[in-house]
């Protein structure tokens, strides 16, 4: 049987400690913060499990036979990670995009840390039984898996144990021989309350004294000692459907995660105590890359979805024949068919690891630098086409169902097609994607779900071929000189 929604529904009453506004949820699939959120998720394993979609988003685990998403899928051709990405992007396309930490994001860090076996067996302080064994269990039970990889947010002139950043990040404080007691924070858990597993784990350097931050490791969002700090829910502080269509239903959440004192058993420990081990398997093993493919695929969908906001508010307005209008539009759709472009780009350009095919690590991160730069400005120029028209809306749906209220409003929404409705309709919709609490946060988070600007600067810079570049350089300095006199 495939993962339905259902299924995923049931496994989130496991007695988790998520925190907000006071008091701990006594569940998330039916708390006005997170429920409907929890549905989209359960959505998109009804999708997946309805029997015309069964064979584009599933695939046959080995021995099992049973079938699972096709982001556990590790595919061994150019072919099969198209076929990937095409379910990738159906998923994608359920949510437009807004739910950026979907099940197909760590399914994919984990697909490929299997793909790396051999990095954690180089290492001391690797352990690839664990990684095989996590890998099999979470894809032959479909799990949704979410991670933390950053430490808070404190001093950053300071290192993680300098000053008072010293004690805040989660360290391994105790061992023996069941397995290591981790206590600490990360930053930001986004799904993860909506999700069954979290992975705990670092992406940037350590230095070698640091060996109790070096440890990476998957557990249940319900263990004893866990505990989720949400930020304030987008979904509870919507008052409508009508009024908030995306904050209603895509507020996958970020949380603050607190271990305290949390028990792993060995099983689920991917790296012990090994700063070196612990940077390989991210840059080593095709594990940062694939898992920001899969982002990468994420955001085409939604610029898609922008550009085509963009596009209906300039209709709206009657704006479309104006020269400026058409540059504006005409560079929105460079945008967004940028992004695609390196999608595809990174698919052609793949090669092999292993018996695997994985797609071009260095058109990941020029695909990360460009996005950073583009989000902001799509979104700015969206909201230039459209004006006041995003603030000139009914106060919320109450407005509509009160006659006296609701004539003044249809003699004064119109727009050069639909009809008011229409208009009041696409406003709210687009406040919701660039400009509400919810649209905000997604500009925070397309500018920083991969890291700083200076981060991914970084990778990009040390992934180019830069001989290449130099080549042609010095092939030209060779083919002049002082003339002879
Ligand atoms: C909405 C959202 C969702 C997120 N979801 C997740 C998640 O699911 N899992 C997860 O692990 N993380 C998540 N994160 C965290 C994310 O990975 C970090 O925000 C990101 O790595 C940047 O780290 P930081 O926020 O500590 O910013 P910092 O590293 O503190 O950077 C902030 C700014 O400080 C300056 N700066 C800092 N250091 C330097 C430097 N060395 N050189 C030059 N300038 C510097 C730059 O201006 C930089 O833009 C999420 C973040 C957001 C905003």
């Amino acid at each position: 049987m495939t993962k339905s929604g259902a299924d995923h529904l049931n496994s989130l009453d496991d007695g988790r400690c998520v925190l907000i506004d006071g008091a701990q949820v006594p569940c998330v699939t039916t708390d006005p913060g997170f429920r409907n959120a929890a549905r989209s998720v359960a959505s998109l394993y009804d999708f997946q499990s309805a029997p015309e979609n069964v064979e584009r988003m599933t695939f046959a685990v080995p021995g099992t036979g049973r079938r699972v998403n096709r982001a556990w899928q590790l595919p061994t051709s150019y072919a099969e990670l198209v076929q990937r990405r095409e379910a990738l992007v159906a998923w994608a396309e359920l949510h437009h995009g807004f739910m950026g930490r979907s099940p197909d994001h760590v399914a994919s860090t984990l697909g490929a840390m299997f793909m790396g076996q051999h990095i954690y067996a180089a290492h001391a302080g690797g352990r690839p039984n664990a990684v095989r064994d996590y890998y099999e269990y979470a894809r032959d039970n479909d799990l949704y898996v979410t991670y933390v990889v950053i430490d808070p947010q404190g001093d950053r002139s300071k290192s993680t144990t300098q000053g008072a950043n010293a004690g805040v990040a989660v360290a391994i404080v105790d061992e023996d021989s069941e397995g290591i007691t981790i206590r600490g924070a990360k930053m930001l858990g986004t799904g993860a309350a909506l999700s069954n597993e979290l992975m705990v784990t670092t992406l940037r350097p350590l230095n070698p004294e640091d060996s109790h931050l070096a440890f990476t490791v998957v557990v249940p969002i319900g263990l004893k000692g866990l505990k989720l700090l949400s930020r304030r829910s987008y979904e509870q502080s919507a008052t409508s459907e009508f009024d908030y269509p995306l904050s209603s239903r895509y507020d996958e959440n970020d949380a603050l995660i607190y271990f305290d004192d949390c028990k792993v058993p060995w099983e689920r420990v991917f790296v012990h105590r090994d700063p070196i081990a612990q940077l390989a398997q991210w840059h080593e093993t095709p594990a940062h890359s694939y898992q920001n493919y899969q982002s990468a695929i994420r955001l085409m969908v939604k610029l898609r979805f922008l550009l085509g906001l963009a596009r209906r508010i300039a209709e709206t307005n009657g704006t479309t024949a104006f020269p400026s209008v058409m540059q504006t539009l005409g560079e929105l759709a460079a945008d967004a068919a940028m992004i695609e472009a390196f999608v595809f780009g990174m698919e052609a350009k793949g090669q092999q690891y292993g018996p695997y095919f994985v797609p071009d690590r260095g058109l990941l991160y020029a695909a990360q630098v460009q996005a950073q730069r583009l989000y902001p400005r799509m979104v700015t120029a969206i909201r230039e086409l459209a004006g006041g028209g995003l603030i000139m809306l009914p106060s919320s749906v109450a407005d509509l169902v009160n006659p006296d209220i609701a004539r003044l409003i249809w003699r004064t929404q119109h727009g050069a097609i639909g009809s008011g409705m229409d208009r009041v309709k696409l406003m709210k919709l687009a406040w919701d994607a660039l400009g509400s609490e919810f649209g905000s946060r997604h500009l925070q988070y397309e500018m920083f779900y991969s890291g700083p600007r200076t981060t991914t600067a970084g990778m990009a810079h040390r992934t180019c071929n830069w001989s290449a570049a130099e080549a042609g350089v010095d092939a030209m300095l060779a083919g002049f000189d002082v003339p002879t006199l």
